[in-house]
């Protein structure tokens, strides 16, 4: 069991499969398929991977076909025409890019930095990553790379792809008494439960309390998953490891070309344990022989949640899933804990520690709420810049320190609308406006990634005064640029940061203060230390809270707590400049303040029944046929509401009710948390066969979300 089979199904079409189970029951329909092929010299599962997929399937409702998709890498279980194409893919080698540094003189650097400022980055990021990088690390098209090969610049090579070397022993650092007791902590309570939750300050010295943890574990020949929200995430931490624990550390997330992860995974099967993962959430699938311990880093991040496709399942919850299967252990950490894992700490579930300092006696930043209103008033606001936060520009400006601005929006405005009409650029699949990007000279949308050029006139009344409403990041980035035009501005955003190497690449220069202002999105408030950023700016405070969803305050509160984190130094406290229309609104007023905010989200949560206090599933379906979709959920919402009554919400529209084309609706079941929640599952996908029996319904797409974000 647990074997990857190839079986013919039809004239042409053969699939990978697994094992799962044997027995000697014959199909209800059709006949039996044989196996053609088993396709590696060993099981790709073991009974406890198997036992985990089945678990992801059952509680978050999708099948383990679905889970496959997510746990294996693609090459493993492509679909192929004929049984040749089979044959296992293992790369054995790398082609790589070696700067030659002779060539790369003083000389010709000026000249690439002014004519080809591309290329000459990709060399310079080839030169500080020691002069050599895999070829899929450099950020250049195959022409470039040909015409710097033909340059001499730069040679083409290729090496073993080797991941694994021996684990040194070495020096951790000495822990700050704060820290030693934090870690004591953990370990006692770790004595008798499974998880612990390592509740710190930004720059507390979390990361170095799981050090010392994880060595441990290896030094037991056991084996580590470190897991991050997101895949950005992974290199910086992993560059900390790395210089930890040599090179052995394994860096496993979705973003890895196919044949990386098939050699990650295959290497990790045939090896014996010991083994070092960081990754994002699909590390979680991976082939392990002795799981001793799972860190969760930032557990309060949503990003731990698939969102789509099935199986939406959190990688935070599926950890202490996967490590009670292996009777491993499970640390969290988070400088501002969910409401769930603070209240699993709080029913005695968790373990917990606090680290209520920032190493090395940095102070937290102060706090200044900037008010828009009155700013508009006295005419003292500028470019979306209220007076406060253009002195504190000018002012760090001048003393050669950093700035980071925050805006949660990437792209130029969200919408270009006509003053005198009214008209607003929409997506035509889908119930959105497009958002302007100026740079690119397109309008997009940010769900289906439709775009056309920017409208120069409005089709409605033909005026050709249209106007861009609101701000991106890139509009930040433009005003900025224009309000202080001495100042090095640098942009992250998913518009900027499209690869791992572009993102390394602006953050590498901005910590090296080659930049006095970086403008980003929520990237900029994870896990980043700079040295020199004294003051954050956060542009539009009201935008955080604007959501309609039940978490907006919570999460508004955490990203300000995460983004506060960032300002300051050990010689020179940091300053946290908020832009807000609402400067009365107690998120502002409770940063800093995990206990109240916690109790007063705590309280609400329980009065309007929101998690922790149930489990939730959403309930979307979806069809391009409107009128179908209205009656099959109308008498879906009946057929829940005569299982669960006053538990089911729904159907209702979304906000926005139509993607690609699609129509949507939503339902909602609300299951108190002291009641079966597997028995709430069962009946859920009875209900749910039960509508799909019907021919009509059968063409709408029905997809639940267990414990949405
Ligand atoms: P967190 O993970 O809580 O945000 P970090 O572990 O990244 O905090 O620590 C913040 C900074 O302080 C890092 O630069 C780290 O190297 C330093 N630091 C923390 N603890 C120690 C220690 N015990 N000895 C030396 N440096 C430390
Ligand atoms: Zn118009
Ligand atoms: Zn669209």
């Amino acid at each position: 069991m647990g074997d990857a089979v190839a079986v013919q199904f039809g004239k042409s079409s053969v699939y990978t499969g697994i094992v799962w189970r044997l027995h000697d029951t014959p199909p209800a329909k059709g006949e039996a398929k044989p196996i053609l092929q088993v396709l590696y010299d060993k099981p790709l599962l073991s009974e406890l991977q198997m036992r985990f997929w089945e678990w992801i399937a059952d509680y978050y409702i999708c099948s383990v076909g679905e889970v496959m998709r997510v746990a294996l890498p693609s090459i493993i279980k492509a679909k192929a025409r004929c049984e040749a194409e089979f044959e296992p893919y293992v790369p054995k080698r790398e082609t790589t890019v070696k700067l030659v540094a002779a060539a790369f003189s003083d000389e010709v650097r000026a000249k690439m930095e002014r004519r080809a400022p591309k290329r000459y980055e990709a060399l310079c990021e080839i030169e500080r990553a020691g002069g050599v990088l895999p070829r899929y690390a450099v950020e250049l098209d195959a022409t470039a790379l040909k015409a710097l090969v033909k340059a001499g610049l730069v040679e083409m090579g290729e090496r073993d792809y080797k991941l694994d070397s021996e684990w040194s022993k070495m020096l951790l650092p000495k822990l700050s008494s704060a820290q030693a007791k934090a870690l004591d902590d953990i370990r006692s309570g770790l004595s008798d439960k499974r998880v612990a939750l390592l509740h710190g300050v930004t720059s507390s010295g979390k990361t170095e309390i799981y050090t010392h943890l994880i060595e441990e574990r290896l030094a037991r020949g056991e084996d580590v998953l470190f897991l991050v929200p997101e895949i950005s995430l992974t290199t910086q931490l992993v560059e900390r490891m790395r210089s930890l624990f040599g090179e052995s550390v394994t860096v496993y997330h979705s973003k890895l070309t196919p044949q990386q992860r098939t050699k990650l995974y295959t290497d990790m099967l045939s090896s014996e344990s010991g083994n070092f993962v960081v990754g994002a959430r699909s590390a979680l699938f991976l082939p392990y022989k002795k799981l001793g311990l799972v860190v969760v880093d930032e557990e309060h991040d949503s990003s731990y949640k698939q969102t789509e496709p099935n199986p939406r399942y959190n990688g935070r919850d599926a950890a202490v899933v996967l490590a009670s299967l292996y009777d491993a252990k499970c640390v969290m950490g988070s400088a501002t804990p969910s409401l769930e894992s603070y209240t699993n700490y709080l029913s005695g579930k968790y373990a917990y520690a606090l680290l209520t300092e920032r190493y090395g006696g940095v102070e937290m930043p102060d706090i200044v709420i900037s008010d828009t209103v009155r700013n508009v008033k006295r005419n003292e606001r500028k470019l979306h810049f209220n007076k406060e936060l253009l002195d504190g520009i000018a002012d760090r400006l001048e003393r050669n320190e950093q700035v980071i601005l925050f805006q949660n929006r990437r792209g130029y405005s969200p919408y270009m609308e006509c003053p005198s009409c009214g008209w607003s650029a929409r997506c035509p699949h889908c119930n959105v406006t497009l958002s302007v990007h100026q740079q690119k000279g397109r309008m997009v949308c940010h769900y289906c990634g439709y775009n056309e050029p920017i409208v120069r006139y409005c089709p409605n009344c033909k005026t050709t005064e249209l106007k861009a409403m609101g701000f991106g990041t890139e509009r930040v980035e433009e005003a900025v640029s224009q309000l202080f035009p001495e100042a090095r501005v640098l942009r992250l955003d998913g518009d900027t940061a499209t690869s791992g190497t572009a993102y390394n690449r602006i953050i590498g220069a901005f910590a090296r203060h080659e930049a006095d202002i970086l403008v980003g999105t929520q990237i900029v408030s994870k896990g980043l230390d700079f040295a020199d950023v004294t003051l954050i700016g956060i542009l539009n405070g009201d935008n955080l809270l604007a959501s309609p969803d039940f978490r907006a305050e919570e999460r508004a509160w955490q990203l300000l707590m995460q983004v506060a984190g960032r300002a300051g130094r050990r010689d020179k406290r940091g300053e946290v400049i908020i832009q807000t229309a609402e400067p009365e609104h107690s998120v502002y007023s409770l940063i800093g303040d995990y206990e109240r905010v916690t109790t007063k989200l705590l309280a609400e949560r329980k009065q309007f029944r929101y998690p922790p206090f149930v489990r939730m599933v959403k309930i979307m379906m979806r069809s391009s046929n409107k009128s179908l979709l209205v009656d099959s959920s109308l008498r879906f919402g009946e057929q829940l509401r005569n299982r669960f009554g006053r538990r089911v919400l729904g159907p209702v529209s979304p906000l926005i009710d139509r993607v690609r084309g699609e129509y949507r609706v939503e339902l909602m079941l609300k299951v108190e948390v002291e009641s079966s929640f597997s028995r709430a599952r069962a009946i859920l996908r009875e209900e749910i066969a039960k509508l799909r029996s019907d021919k009509e319904c059968r063409n709408v797409v029905i997809i639940c979300d267990v414990d949405v974000m």
